[in-house]
């Protein structure tokens, strides 16, 4: 304890006797380990050195552990001669090499129940814990002196929560993967302005927002500032409905520790008419000036040829969403020679089977992490596949909003494939019997039949494989999305399903 409290001193900027800053000692050096050891363990010169090294790389614990298993049945250790160290379980304290300490729970070697993190940054976090990262409720006091005091899901602010700046301001409201999204408010306590709105991304997207003297307005947001058509309540009783011109879009980062809000810089405003505030007329302006659409995320899933393409094509037109097809992104990795997930996927592709998770996963989280299907929205085509990549997307905050499945009986399905055929030169997809090349700006239909290529993994014993190991996942998926999915019947006319997947994603 002593040698870990001196080993944490040192580590902290030291000042010479001038009171100058100089740089921080070297604890994992030779020369600062040799000298702690002459001064706390003078009279054990082999066993000193020795405890400074491990203090120094691993710090120091005090606690329960696993129980060791017997050796044999019936058969224990002797806890004298037993050194080996089992994961840490039950409560304990853990004083870490870089200052860190934790008290509380451990589940096999992993913080995991409730228990207190001071950090060696001076954060402080009291709360629940799940498999070493702070899940459930939890409070938190950063560095700087703000908190947040809320549900937190692996290791970052998610769910309900109050973020408390030290300027006073605060927002209490939803969270989802560490920022404000969805419903909140936002109280800014040096103009007396209270933000009432919808977050999107972190970002204000539209609010009514009370100034100190009672009045108030309803706008959408961008870059903080308020833009586009707006509507005034004022204090004295006269509703004035107008425009704000001249939002500039801000693009900053967002950073570990929430910013405070900087106060709306006024825009310009072109006022309107001017009427009087009756009962209706907050309503009416809420509706007019701040609903905006919730961001649509949608997976589908069907098994080869069941309409899912087509399906996919409209969903994409209609909602402007980013079609992210794993089979596409899959294919187009294959064929780069010089991408290794792809040569790996490849083998897999070819007999029919799935890639492993783990590389489909890591490709369709980094996907779908990116700015254009974080703002847009996205639509996931063939994944997940498995119950594992379902329970993936919920780890990286990956959720749906809707889950379309198509069925179709597996003889209509393998007469759809094997007659399907690519034209490589414009992408498109036709079949020999239901959809055969005509004349067009691609060419005559001789020419577009001369160019066909089949899928490798279209043939009929490869499609079967494919449609057992749909089958056998397809359980899984609609179990992780029971309530946000809807099972279309896709032997039907496609005209019929789209208007069908249509409702479904508009309710
Ligand atoms: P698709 O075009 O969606 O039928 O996908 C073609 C092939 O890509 C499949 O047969 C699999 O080998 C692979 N694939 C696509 N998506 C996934 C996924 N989510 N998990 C595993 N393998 C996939």
């Amino acid at each position: 304890m002593q040698v870990w409290t001196k080993v944490q001193a040192a580590r902290k900027p030291q000042k010479n006797e001038d009171g100058e800053e100089e740089d921080p000692i070297d604890v994992s050096g030779e020369e600062f380990q040799q000298q702690l050891a002459e001064e706390l363990y003078a009279g054990e010169p082999t066993e000193g050195p020795f405890a400074i090294k491990r203090i120094v790389s691993m710090g120091l614990y005090f606690g329960e552990r696993t129980p060791r298993p017997e050796v044999a049945p019936g058969v224990k250790v002797d806890p004298a001669f037993d050194t080996e160290v089992t994961p840490k379980k039950g409560m304990g304290v853990t004083l870490g090499p870089e200052g860190d300490v934790y008290a509380g729970e451990y589940k096999a070697g992993k913080r995991h129940g409730r228990g207190a993190l001071r950090a060696a940054t001076g954060a402080v976090y009291v709360g629940g814990w799940e498999e070493g990262k702070k899940s459930g409720q939890g409070r938190m006091t950063y560095a700087d002196g703000s908190t947040y005091d809320g549900a937190w899901k692996q290791g970052v602010r998610h769910g309900r929560g109050t973020y408390t700046h030290t300027n006073g301001d605060m927002y209490v409201g939803e969270w989802w993967a560490n920022q404000k999204q969805g419903q909140g408010r936002y109280c800014q306590k040096a103009q007396g302005l209270m933000y009432e709105g919808t977050w999107k991304l972190g970002k204000l997207v539209s609010a009514k927002v009370t100034m100190s003297d009672g009045s108030c307005f309803f706008s959408k947001f961008e870059g903080g500032r308020p833009v586009g058509p707006s509507g005034f309540a004022m204090s004295n009783g006269a509703a004035i409905m107008g425009n704000f011109k001249g939002a500039e879009k801000a693009g900053e980062e967002e950073e570990e520790t929430e910013e405070a809000a900087a106060p709306p810089p006024p825009s310009t405003w072109e006022g309107g008419e001017l009427g009087a505030v009756d009962g209706m007329t907050e309503q009416r302006m809420r509706e007019q000036y701040c609903t905006v659409k919730p961001t649509l995320n949608v997976v589908i899933s069907g098994p080869p040829a069941s309409g899912k393409g087509t399906a996919a094509e409209e969903i994409v037109k209609a909602y402007g969403l980013v079609h992210v097809s794993t089979g596409d992104m899959l294919r187009a990795a294959t064929e780069d020679e010089s991408n290794e997930d792809g040569q790996k996927a490849k083998e897999f592709m070819n007999e029919g089977q799935l890639v492993p998770d783990e590389l489909i996963i890591s490709i369709v989280v980094a996907r779908l992490q990116q700015k254009d299907c974080l703002e847009k929205g996205w639509l996931l085509d063939g994944f997940p596949r498995t119950a594992v990549q379902a329970a993936e997307m919920q780890k990286h905050f990956i959720v749906p909003t809707k889950v379309v499945i198509l069925e179709c009986g597996d003889d209509v399905i393998v007469e759809r494939i094997s007659g399907r055929r690519l034209d490589p030169q414009t992408g498109k997809i036709y079949h020999l019997t239901f959809n055969a090349p005509a004349d067009s700006e691609d060419g005559t239909a001789a020419e577009i039949m001369e160019r066909l290529t089949q899928r490798e993994d279209d043939t009929e014993e490869t499609v079967r494989k494919r449609l057992a190991a749909y089958a056998s996942n397809k359980t899984a998926v609609q179990d992780a999305f029971s309530n946000i999915c809807m099972v279309v019947d896709a032997n039907r006319d496609k005209g019929v399903i789209w208007e069908e997947i249509k409702t479904f994603l508009e309710q």
